[in-house]
């Protein structure tokens, strides 16, 4: 059902003007892309760097929308243009990504569901989903639990997210909150204003836009500066610059969780985690994903819920490509597929998995981190010596001038480097030398490609 209301309720909560519009019109659902449009819905006019909704306004009319909101500039130019004008029902504003965001924030208001945002450098995508799946074992017989779809945390995503929610089948809601700078996450959780709130870490993905990690500390903590005074914050135990940094900010509940420490403190044995006399299997391998199991477990503490529901497996999981993704090949050749993107500390804790992994050999084949700015040698240098550190049997880097320096901190001169630069030459390298009982990780930058040797190592073996 989603967004359900009639026009003048949407027109207020926009504050937009509404002209040939029937007050008597009820929308069902809003949309912001004319090809997906359903009949009686809203249309919102977007416009972004590459395309103008408001090219599609009358398509979206045509299609069945009940109106469409547009920009006053849009329509005073389009008034001029008319001879004699069309009476197609308009809800004219401002600004129509902020009025997409003001629906959205009015109506997850009215649907009153509790809200759990995620933030963090790294495992937002990840924590979301496992949040989703462990209050997926909490819900009444016939609710679910409503979440962002795939990587949708923008100020376009989140806002889609929660006009999504339907009050008729949604028990919870789990939105995921991206930022690159200052002052996104306020204008995410304005919309969003959560129940509870999540922050998996500080790290240095974007720094290069931000500056220092104290100032992505301030940016990700303005998540709980925008929560209401009974919200709860659920922070990471482990990470003391977080934790200073929210104690600036919040006064009010707060729940930490931890491998060995914090309010929800779990132990991991033999990859199963324990808390007290209690024991979850694992659904994902690693230490960090054990500490994002954690977060979900402190959620549910959060929201006054029974953990006994959870304990018999959660059922699988939804993770977008190249986060965590396994690829078995014959002869007993594993992929560990990381390459949807990559920040120096998701870099570290891939390799740490890797290195935990049983293998005849390990090898870690990685390419640039982006946007570290004036960090990004150092970072890179620090990603070469964790591999050095942890022994890993083979390093491949894609050289590309800022990948470099991974070679440097490894030690240029140790044996079990290699330099390539191509992706085709990765490809061939380790067709040549890869052996059964190998293990190999693939992580870089999205823009790197490097989910291309996957595929063509894959697909030539
Ligand atoms: P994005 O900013 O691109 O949306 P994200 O924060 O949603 O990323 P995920 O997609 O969940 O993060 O995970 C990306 C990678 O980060 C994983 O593949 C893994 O290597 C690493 N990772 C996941 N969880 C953690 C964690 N708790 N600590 C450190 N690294 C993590
Ligand atoms: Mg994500």
């Amino acid at each position: 059902m989603t967004c359900n209301c009639s026009i003048s309720q949407a027109a207020a909560a926009m504050a937009a003007t509404a002209v040939y519009i029937d007050p008597s019109t009820r929308l069902n659902g809003v949309s912001t892309d004319s090809r997906k449009l359903k009949q009686d819905e809203l249309f919102v006019a977007l416009t972004g760097e590459n395309f103008d909704g408001h090219g599609f306004v009358s398509k979206a009319i045509a299609q069945g929308a009940v109106a469409a909101v547009v920009s006053k500039q849009w329509w005073e130019d389009w008034q001029k243009q008319q001879v004699d004008p069309i009476a197609l029902p308009m809800l004219v504003v401002a600004d129509t990504l902020k009025a997409y965001q003001d629906l959205a924030r009015w109506w997850r208001q009215q649907t009153n569901l509790p809200v759990i945002a995620v933030t963090g450098s790294a495992g937002k995508t990840t924590t979301k989903e496992l949040i989703s799946a462990l209050l997926g074992c909490c819900t009444q017989a016939d609710k679910r639990v409503h979440k962002s779809t795939a990587n949708h945390n923008n100020d376009i995503g989140v806002a889609q997210t929660l006009l999504a929610i339907d009050p008729q089948q949604h028990q919870f809601v789990v939105v995921e909150m991206g930022m690159r700078g200052k002052g996104e996450i306020a204008r995410l959780a304005k919309v969003a204003y959560p129940t509870v709130s999540v922050i998996t870490n500080i790290g240095t993905a974007h720094i290069g836009r931000l500056g220092s990690q104290e100032a992505i500390a301030s940016a990700k903590c303005e998540l709980l500066a925008e929560m209401s005074a009974e919200g709860i914050a659920v922070l990471n135990a482990t990470d003391l610059l977080l934790l200073s940094t929210a104690k600036q900010v919040w006064h009010g509940q707060t729940l930490t969780y931890g491998l060995d420490v914090g309010d929800v403190k779990g132990e991991l044995v033999s990859g199963k985690l324990q808390i007290d006399e209690k024991t979850w299997e694992m659904p994902l391998a690693g230490r960090h994903n054990a500490m994002n199991f954690l977060a979900g477990l402190a959620v549910l503490k959060a929201l006054g819920l029974d953990w006994q529901p959870t304990m018999q497996g959660i059922g699988a999981l939804d993770l977008p490509f190249g986060r965590a993704q396994i690829h078995h090949l014959t002869d007993d050749v594993i992929i560990l597929d990381e390459t949807y993107n990559a920040s120096p500390e998701a870099t570290i804790a891939a390799l740490r998995l890797l290195a935990d992994t049983p293998a005849r050999r390990r090898w870690a084949i990685l390419g640039a981190m982006k946007e570290l700015g004036e960090m990004s040698e150092k970072l890179h240098r620090q990603v070469g010596e964790v591999v050095r550190n942890l022994n890993i049997d083979r390093l491949i880097v894609l050289s590309d001038g800022e990948a470099d320096a991974i070679v440097t901190g490894a030690d240029r001169q140790a044996g079990f480097v290699a330099t390539c630069h191509s992706h085709a030459e990765i490809t061939q390298m380790l067709l040549q030398e890869v052996k059964a009982g190998d293990r190999l990780l693939f992580k870089a930058s999205r823009s790197v490609g490097m989910d291309r040797v996957v595929r063509d190592f894959q697909e030539a073996w």
